[in-house]
Order: C-alpha cells, then structure tokens, then sequence
C-alpha cells in the first residue's frame, strides 16, 4: 500500500523535504508525507515544531557518531598501556593484563584482532573523563547550533564492562555530556558507551538513566572537567617550581594535557574552511548519501594528522616531558 497523506489519508506523492527530514527518538529515520502542496500548506502550522525537532535530533544523533567515532581514533592514537595478554575469561569476558610500570611512549593498540565492539570497549575501558577532558573542543564544534544547554554529568554505570583490566582496574563512574535541544528535550551523549556493550551514543536522557545508569553523581556546567585539569597543572607547576621534582601521577596528567592540547590543534587544522575542510557542524548536516563516506574521510584524517604531530613531540622529549616545557615555557 502506498504511503498515506498525513492531513487527508489520501495516496502521497512526496514528504516534507526539510533537510530530507529527521529520525525520531530511537535515531531511526522518519518523513512526513503530503498528497500534493495543498495538503503540506495546511499542515504546516502544526507540523512546524515537530520538523524543527526531527531535524534538531538528527543532528544530534549525526553528532553523535562523528564524535564517537573520533573519540575511538583519539583513544587508539594516543594507546600508551603495555598490555601483556588478553584472555577470554570463563564469563565470556575479555581480562586483559597490563604491566603496571608507567609508560609515556605511545605502543601499537594491541586490540586488533578483537570484535568491533571489544575493541571499543577496550579503547574506551581507562578513558572515563577523555571525552570531556580532550575532546571538549571537538563536542562543542559539532553541536554548535544544535543545543542550547550543554552539561558534563559524572555517572556510574549499571551493569559490567565486557572487560576486565586485571594490573589497572579503572573507576567505574565516568563522565556523560548532557545536551538540551531548543526543543526542550534533554539528550546523553557518551562516547565510551562501548565498555558497557551499546554501539549507540546518543540516547533521550530518561531512557540512558533507566537503562544504564545506577547513579549520577555530578553534573556540571561544560567544560568542568577541563577546568579540574588546568587545576591539577597548576598545582603540578607550583610543586615543580619549588623541587624540580615531577612524579609519576603528575606525568599522567601532563601527558592528557599534552593529548588535549595537540587534540584542540588537530581539530583546527583537519576542520579548517582555508584548507578546504568542513566544520564538524558542517559534516553533521551534509545529505544522507554524502554523510557517512565524508565521516570516515574525516576520521581517517583526524587520526593521521593527530599520530603525525605526537610522533613529532614524542620522539624528542616523550609526551610528558613535552607538555612540560609547553608548560613551564622553556
Ligand atoms: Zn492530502
Ligand atoms: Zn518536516
């Protein structure tokens, strides 16, 4: 049966060509279709705030994935953990065991023969506070436009990661994007998702608190936990000024600084209109036929220009030590 005139139930001809449309709450695509001009004329008035809203979440959804898929480039570009053996334990799940000596020099991701969403899990299992900490630029360029509220909300998940770290357990609260579009409607972005085995970042923000949250433990305006790490490197900067001394722990978060500062260079180089490159809101609202090569274009670009300017600070000082004398301006 032909598809029915949303006003007059009569045979449709075409659908409200808005941006060829939204998806509905679940992401999947959704068109409202019209008989002729006539019908769509009339139904414009009622049918105006819900195209804005379709529109809206498919841009956020669209959002999503690009994000998604860069914070898992980010993640397995920067791969600094010596895993020794990864096992399947007798619960299905993956144990993977690491050595436990800090490393500031990046190794080969050693995840590659695993399934699409183990590797996932395991490029997002320490990475709790990346999303927030080193890729803030990145959230906010793509959601330019798109959300009038932007939140950072620090959850614990329900449920157990498809992995087991044994020599570095990470904690198990982690931190979520809380996004509210012009329409009202509150929206969770979580990037990491994969440890908990759900390939999907978006999600209406009651479903993703039902289904996968046992507790939120804060939530804070954007760019909170960026601010909790200009913190900890002035407290590192005080401590070094006074001894000269830089631990291991404050290596660790020099080392994120480092990643953070080359992400926001990255981003600006591999998005910029002089050298022919879309914005991320840009790549978000291109026609469906042209969005998902253009994402994976994108990505592979992210990753590459990324490896090549860390391959650069790595090689002379180790990352550390790098975003040291970025630091203390030597
Ligand atoms: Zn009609
Ligand atoms: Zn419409």
């Amino acid at each position: 049966m032909a598809t029915p005139c949303t006003v007059c139930k009569g045979s449709a001809k075409h659908r409200c060509s808005r941006r060829s449309e939204g998806v509905d709450v679940d992401g999947h695509p959704t068109s409202t279709w019209y008989c002729g001009t006539e019908c769509q004329k009339a139904h414009w008035s009622i049918h105006k705030t819900e195209c804005k809203s379709v529109n809206l979440r498919k841009h956020l959804y669209r959002a999503g994935d690009i994000l998604q898929a860069t914070f898992l480039a980010h993640t397995r570009t920067t791969w600094n953990y010596r895993i020794v053996n990864i096992e399947r334990g007798v619960d299905g799940r993956l144990q993977v065991h690491s050595e436990q000596k800090y490393t500031e020099h990046r190794v080969a991701f050693q995840g590659a023969h695993l399934s699409a969403i183990e590797q996932g899990a395991l490029l997002s299992h320490h990475e709790g506070v990346t999303p927030t900490s080193e890729m803030g630029g990145a959230i906010k360029q793509a959601l330019a436009g798109t959300v009038v509220n932007l939140e950072e909300s620090m959850v614990i998940p329900k449920g157990a990661s498809l992995l087991e770290w044994k020599a570095r357990p990470g904690p198990e609260e982690y931190w979520v994007m809380r996004a509210k579009l012009a329409d009202g409607s509150l929206w969770a972005l979580d990037l990491a998702c994969a440890k908990y085995g759900t390939t999907r970042p978006v999600t209406p923000w009651m479903t993703f608190v039902d289904e996968r949250v046992t507790a939120i433990i804060a939530t804070a305006p954007a760019g909170t936990t960026e601010r909790m790490l200009d913190d900890s490197l002035d407290e590192i900067m005080a401590k070094h000024k006074q001894s000269g001394i830089v631990d291991k722990l404050s290596k660790d978060v020099l080392c994120t600084d480092s990643f953070r500062q080359i992400a926001r260079y990255v981003l600006s180089l591999t998005t910029s209109h002089e050298d022919g490159h879309m914005t991320l809101t840009e790549l978000a609202k291109l026609p469906n036929k042209d969005f998902e090569a253009a994402k994976e274009a994108y990505v592979v670009r992210y990753a590459h220009t990324f490896n090549t300017l860390l391959e650069g600070a790595e090689k002379k000082d180790g990352l550390s030590a790098a975003a040291l004398k970025l630091r203390i301006g030597l």
